[in-house]
């Protein structure tokens, strides 16, 4: 078995063991990796495939791969176009003038709905982008994302502080940031609103992902721990 299959399989049995009472996806993060370790990833089994940068991935996704491939990197507007017509989302939507532009060339191209999440920076970290991990104002976005009527918000995205070589008070804030955030996402879900289904909460990454499962994630985002250190 492949160092990559070996790695997928183990974090696999991770999530058996903890049982969840949810399905949880794995997508491989595969920036800064070759098609060919990305492609034994999506042979082993990754459900989805992530990438951080527009330029990158087209480079190394034509031809397309066999799972659905979303953008979880800042998109700049001027990207926009080819972001359309290569990704199957993105799930870093972390602005309005961002809706506004995806939404805004969907409907010249005539085209149907396009999935994207809305990005949460949940240690609210000047490093990030995204949104505050705060209720109502996740609730006012989505309640007015009904003017964007190409965008379908078919989940959250989150990101939190990192917690490795922290100390356990530090571990144990990113936890909790994470129980919140789970609560966000549900709560935003109970709205109901047609154009924001919401049934993904897209958290966790190599070294939290269990702590992510654990509050309720529903897709983790690995790279490290599938495809070694960058
Ligand atoms: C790079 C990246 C990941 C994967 O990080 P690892 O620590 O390598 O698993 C996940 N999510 C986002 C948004 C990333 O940029």
């Amino acid at each position: 078995m492949s160092v990559i299959a070996s790695n997928i399989q183990r974090i696999r049995d991770i999530i058996d063991r903890m049982h969840p009472d949810h399905a949880v996806a794995i997508m491989a993060v595969t920036k800064n990796r070759t098609r060919q370790e990305a492609d034994e990833a999506i042979n082993r089994g990754v459900d989805l495939v992530g990438e951080n940068r527009v330029q990158e991935s087209i480079a190394k996704w034509i031809p397309r791969p066999s799972v659905p491939l979303h953008l979880i990197g800042h998109l700049q507007t001027n990207k926009v176009k080819y972001a359309i017509d290569h990704f199957d989302a993105v799930d870093s939507l972390d602005s309005e003038k961002i809706a506004e532009q995806l939404n805004r060339r969907l409907a010249e191209q005539s085209r149907g709905t396009f999935k994207v999440m809305l990005q949460i920076n949940a240690g609210m970290e000047e490093s990030k982008t995204g949104f505050p991990p705060h209720c109502d104002v996740v609730r006012n976005f989505l309640l007015q994302a009904s003017k964007w009527p190409h965008l379908e918000f078919i989940g959250i995205m989150a990101l939190f502080p990192r917690a490795i070589d922290t100390s356990e008070q530090e571990k144990e804030k990113v936890r909790k940031l994470m129980k919140e955030t789970g609560e966000l996402w549900r709560m935003c879900q109970l709205e109901g609103f047609p154009w924001a289904p919401l049934t993904t909460l897209s958290m966790g990454m190599s070294e939290d992902y269990e702590w992510a499962i654990d509050a309720g994630s529903t897709l983790i985002r690995v790279g490290t721990s599938i495809f070694g250190p960058r």
